[in-house]
């Protein structure tokens, strides 16, 4: 079986001006700058022969490239406690249509729907073990957080390994954005 997840790879320049606000908040488990993603969809667990029709369908995908600004800080709670902290992405039609075509893409090879909305962000740490209260200024802190915008030119099927400290995400295939179809 392989862990697999489809995501925008983040260039080291990104990579670092996010890892930047890392840090300061006792309990926090922050993600090691190199493990940065955007995720487009989570697949989970899949046996091999899947993993080749979801290669297929990814493949198979037409979208355009676009620019990719991450903008502001926020939170995902569960069951009144602050699971991780994230940097958000701006709403961007380019990016909501990739979106759309990954999810598709996936329901036609059997994969069941993802239920839970797409809300594009950048995990920067898991929180359930900080202080609310440092969690909550920390979103003060950097709510005007804006990157520099980057240019997204492909999207990326990773396969994950989980561990104990931080998970090993590998890059397996890139798929790239074409500015135009073929004449
Ligand atoms: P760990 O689960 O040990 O904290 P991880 O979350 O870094 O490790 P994965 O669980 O393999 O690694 O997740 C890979 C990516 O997919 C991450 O961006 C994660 O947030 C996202 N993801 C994982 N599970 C789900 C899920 N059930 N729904 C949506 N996204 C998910
Ligand atoms: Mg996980």
């Amino acid at each position: 079986m392989l862990r697999l997840f489809v995501a925008l790879a983040l260039p080291a320049s990104l990579r670092a001006e996010i890892a930047g606000l890392a840090g300061g908040i006792p309990g926090a488990r922050w993600v090691p700058p190199e493990n940065y993603h955007l995720t487009l969809r989570f697949i989970g667990e899949i046996e091999p022969w899947r993993a080749q029709e979801v290669d297929d369908a990814l493949a198979a995908i037409r979208a355009r490239p676009f620019t990719l600004q991450l903008a502001g800080v926020g939170t995902f709670e569960k069951a009144g406690r602050i699971q991780s902290l994230w940097v958000g992405a701006e709403r961007n039609d380019a990016l909501t249509h990739l979106q759309t075509k990954v999810e598709t893409a996936l329901q036609r090879v059997g994969l069941a729907p993802e239920r839970k909305r797409f809300s594009p962000h950048v995990t920067l740490a898991r929180t359930d073990r900080a202080a609310p209260e440092k969690l909550m200024a920390f979103v003060q802190a950097y709510n005007l957080f804006r990157a520099t915008p980057v240019e997204v030119e492909h999207f990326t099927l990773f396969s994950s390994r989980l561990g104990k400290e931080a998970s090993v995400y590998t890059p397996e295939v890139d798929y790239d954005l074409v500015a135009r179809v073929a004449a």
